[in-house]
Protein backbone atom coordinates (compact mmCIF):
# COMPACT_ATOMS: atom_id res chain seq x y z
CA UNK A 1 0.00 0.00 0.00
CA UNK A 2 1.16 3.70 -0.65
CA UNK A 3 2.08 5.31 2.20
CA UNK A 4 -0.62 8.47 1.34
CA UNK A 5 -2.87 5.93 1.43
CA UNK A 6 -1.94 4.33 4.49
CA UNK A 7 -1.63 7.63 5.98
CA UNK A 8 -5.47 8.86 4.54
CA UNK A 9 -6.48 5.56 6.43
CA UNK A 10 -4.90 6.08 9.75
CA UNK A 11 -6.51 9.76 9.76
CA UNK A 12 -9.57 8.38 8.85
CA UNK A 13 -9.79 5.83 11.35
CA UNK A 14 -8.05 8.24 13.97
CA UNK A 15 -11.17 10.20 13.32
CA UNK A 16 -13.52 7.43 14.04
CA UNK A 17 -12.36 6.39 16.78
CA UNK A 18 -12.07 9.91 18.88
CA UNK A 19 -14.61 9.93 21.53
CA UNK A 20 -17.66 12.38 20.74
CA UNK A 21 -17.15 13.76 24.62
CA UNK A 22 -16.40 15.98 26.15
CA UNK A 23 -16.90 19.04 24.00
CA UNK A 24 -13.76 21.29 23.62
CA UNK A 25 -13.82 24.16 26.11
CA UNK A 26 -14.61 27.43 23.91
CA UNK A 27 -12.41 30.43 23.58
CA UNK A 28 -13.38 33.37 25.79
CA UNK A 29 -11.92 36.94 25.56
CA UNK A 30 -12.18 37.81 29.21
CA UNK A 31 -13.69 41.45 30.00
CA UNK A 32 -13.47 42.52 33.75
CA UNK A 33 -16.20 44.11 34.90
CA UNK A 34 -16.85 46.02 38.41
CA UNK A 35 -20.52 46.41 38.38
CA UNK A 36 -23.45 43.78 38.14
CA UNK A 37 -22.46 40.61 40.13
CA UNK A 38 -20.74 39.59 43.48
CA UNK A 39 -18.49 36.85 44.70
CA UNK A 40 -20.32 33.61 45.94
CA UNK A 41 -18.96 30.59 47.32
CA UNK A 42 -19.96 26.95 46.17
CA UNK A 43 -23.04 27.71 44.50
CA UNK A 44 -25.31 25.05 42.85
CA UNK A 45 -25.57 26.44 39.30
CA UNK A 46 -28.56 23.85 37.51
CA UNK A 47 -29.95 26.88 34.87
CA UNK A 48 -28.75 28.45 32.09
CA UNK A 49 -30.64 31.81 31.20
CA UNK A 50 -30.48 32.99 27.36
CA UNK A 51 -30.80 36.42 26.78
CA UNK A 52 -30.61 39.15 24.06
CA UNK A 53 -29.33 42.84 23.82
CA UNK A 54 -28.07 45.95 21.90
CA UNK A 55 -27.01 49.43 22.59
CA UNK A 56 -29.81 51.27 22.42
CA UNK A 57 -28.13 54.68 23.48
CA UNK A 58 -26.63 55.50 20.22
CA UNK A 59 -23.97 54.91 18.07
CA UNK A 60 -23.42 50.92 16.94
CA UNK A 61 -26.45 49.18 18.21
CA UNK A 62 -23.90 45.81 17.96
CA UNK A 63 -21.24 47.75 19.34
CA UNK A 64 -19.62 45.41 22.51
CA UNK A 65 -17.92 48.08 24.60
CA UNK A 66 -20.95 50.27 24.48
CA UNK A 67 -23.29 47.29 25.23
CA UNK A 68 -21.40 46.88 28.16
CA UNK A 69 -21.54 50.51 28.70
CA UNK A 70 -25.45 49.78 29.01
CA UNK A 71 -24.93 47.42 31.26
CA UNK A 72 -23.13 49.54 33.67
CA UNK A 73 -25.88 52.30 34.16
CA UNK A 74 -28.09 49.47 35.04
CA UNK A 75 -25.75 47.56 37.11
CA UNK A 76 -26.66 44.38 35.36
CA UNK A 77 -24.43 41.51 33.71
CA UNK A 78 -24.44 38.49 31.93
CA UNK A 79 -21.36 35.85 32.36
CA UNK A 80 -21.29 35.69 29.09
CA UNK A 81 -21.70 38.01 25.91
CA UNK A 82 -21.68 37.09 22.61
CA UNK A 83 -20.75 39.38 19.55
CA UNK A 84 -21.92 39.29 16.10
CA UNK A 85 -18.68 37.70 15.09
CA UNK A 86 -19.74 34.70 17.57
CA UNK A 87 -16.63 35.80 19.80
CA UNK A 88 -17.40 35.24 23.05
CA UNK A 89 -16.14 37.36 26.29
CA UNK A 90 -16.23 36.12 29.64
CA UNK A 91 -17.81 39.08 32.06
CA UNK A 92 -18.18 36.85 35.14
CA UNK A 93 -16.93 34.04 36.30
CA UNK A 94 -19.50 31.12 36.68
CA UNK A 95 -18.74 31.02 40.53
CA UNK A 96 -20.22 34.30 40.69
CA UNK A 97 -23.84 35.75 40.88
CA UNK A 98 -24.28 37.62 37.87
CA UNK A 99 -27.57 40.39 37.89
CA UNK A 100 -29.09 39.18 34.52
CA UNK A 101 -32.43 37.48 35.43
CA UNK A 102 -34.18 40.15 37.21
CA UNK A 103 -38.16 39.64 38.58
CA UNK A 104 -38.52 36.01 37.04
CA UNK A 105 -39.51 32.75 38.35
CA UNK A 106 -38.54 28.99 37.05
CA UNK A 107 -41.36 27.02 36.10
CA UNK A 108 -41.36 25.24 39.41
CA UNK A 109 -42.23 28.54 40.68
CA UNK A 110 -38.89 29.39 42.37
CA UNK A 111 -37.44 32.95 42.33
CA UNK A 112 -33.88 33.79 43.16
CA UNK A 113 -32.68 32.80 39.64
CA UNK A 114 -29.43 34.89 39.74
CA UNK A 115 -28.42 32.49 42.60
CA UNK A 116 -28.07 29.86 40.46
CA UNK A 117 -27.80 30.99 37.34
CA UNK A 118 -25.53 31.27 34.41
CA UNK A 119 -26.71 34.01 32.03
CA UNK A 120 -25.57 34.53 28.44
CA UNK A 121 -26.34 37.78 26.43
CA UNK A 122 -26.38 37.27 22.74
CA UNK A 123 -25.74 40.66 20.77
CA UNK A 124 -29.20 41.07 18.61
CA UNK A 125 -31.74 43.42 17.62
CA UNK A 126 -35.87 43.85 17.61
CA UNK A 127 -35.96 43.03 14.20
CA UNK A 128 -32.25 40.86 13.88
CA UNK A 129 -31.94 36.98 14.15
CA UNK A 130 -28.60 36.19 16.05
CA UNK A 131 -26.36 34.98 13.41
CA UNK A 132 -25.07 31.23 12.44
CA UNK A 133 -21.80 32.23 13.92
CA UNK A 134 -23.47 33.25 17.18
CA UNK A 135 -25.91 30.37 17.56
CA UNK A 136 -23.17 28.26 16.64
CA UNK A 137 -20.76 29.48 19.54
CA UNK A 138 -23.64 29.14 21.84
CA UNK A 139 -24.63 26.00 21.09
CA UNK A 140 -20.88 25.76 22.18
CA UNK A 141 -20.97 26.98 24.94
CA UNK A 142 -24.23 25.76 26.30
CA UNK A 143 -23.03 22.12 25.55
CA UNK A 144 -19.66 22.82 27.76
CA UNK A 145 -21.60 24.43 30.31
CA UNK A 146 -23.89 21.17 30.65
CA UNK A 147 -21.23 18.96 30.85
CA UNK A 148 -20.01 21.23 33.75
CA UNK A 149 -22.95 21.34 35.64
CA UNK A 150 -26.16 19.46 36.69
CA UNK A 151 -27.73 21.98 34.47
CA UNK A 152 -31.87 21.72 34.89
CA UNK A 153 -33.79 24.37 32.68
CA UNK A 154 -32.15 25.86 29.88
CA UNK A 155 -34.29 28.91 29.13
CA UNK A 156 -35.60 32.13 27.71
CA UNK A 157 -35.36 35.39 29.62
CA UNK A 158 -38.98 35.48 28.44
CA UNK A 159 -40.07 32.24 29.75
CA UNK A 160 -38.82 33.64 33.40
CA UNK A 161 -40.16 36.96 33.10
CA UNK A 162 -43.25 36.49 30.95
CA UNK A 163 -44.97 39.87 30.28
CA UNK A 164 -41.96 41.74 31.12
CA UNK A 165 -39.42 40.24 28.80
CA UNK A 166 -39.10 39.38 25.30
CA UNK A 167 -35.90 38.04 24.84
CA UNK A 168 -33.48 36.55 22.81
CA UNK A 169 -35.36 37.83 20.32
CA UNK A 170 -36.14 36.29 16.68
CA UNK A 171 -33.84 33.06 17.45
CA UNK A 172 -35.36 29.71 16.30
CA UNK A 173 -35.55 28.08 19.93
CA UNK A 174 -36.99 24.92 19.24
CA UNK A 175 -33.43 24.25 16.55
CA UNK A 176 -31.43 25.86 19.42
CA UNK A 177 -32.95 23.02 21.73
CA UNK A 178 -32.26 20.07 19.85
CA UNK A 179 -28.49 21.15 18.72
CA UNK A 180 -27.72 21.07 22.10
CA UNK A 181 -29.44 18.08 23.18
CA UNK A 182 -27.21 16.38 19.84
CA UNK A 183 -24.31 14.65 20.88
CA UNK A 184 -22.16 15.79 18.26
CA UNK A 185 -23.04 19.38 16.91
CA UNK A 186 -21.47 20.12 12.96
ZN1 LIG B 1 -32.82 39.44 29.04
Amino acid sequence: MKSGIKLLLSIILLHITMPVFPVVEPEFIPKTINFGHKQAHNRKIDVIIIHSVYNASGGDIYDVNLIIKQFARYKVSPHYLIDREGKIYRMVKDKDIAYHAGVSSLPDGSSGINNRSIGIEIITSLDEAPSAMQIDVTVKLVKHLLEKYPVKYVLRHSDIAPGRKTDPWNMNWEGFIKRIKEKTDE
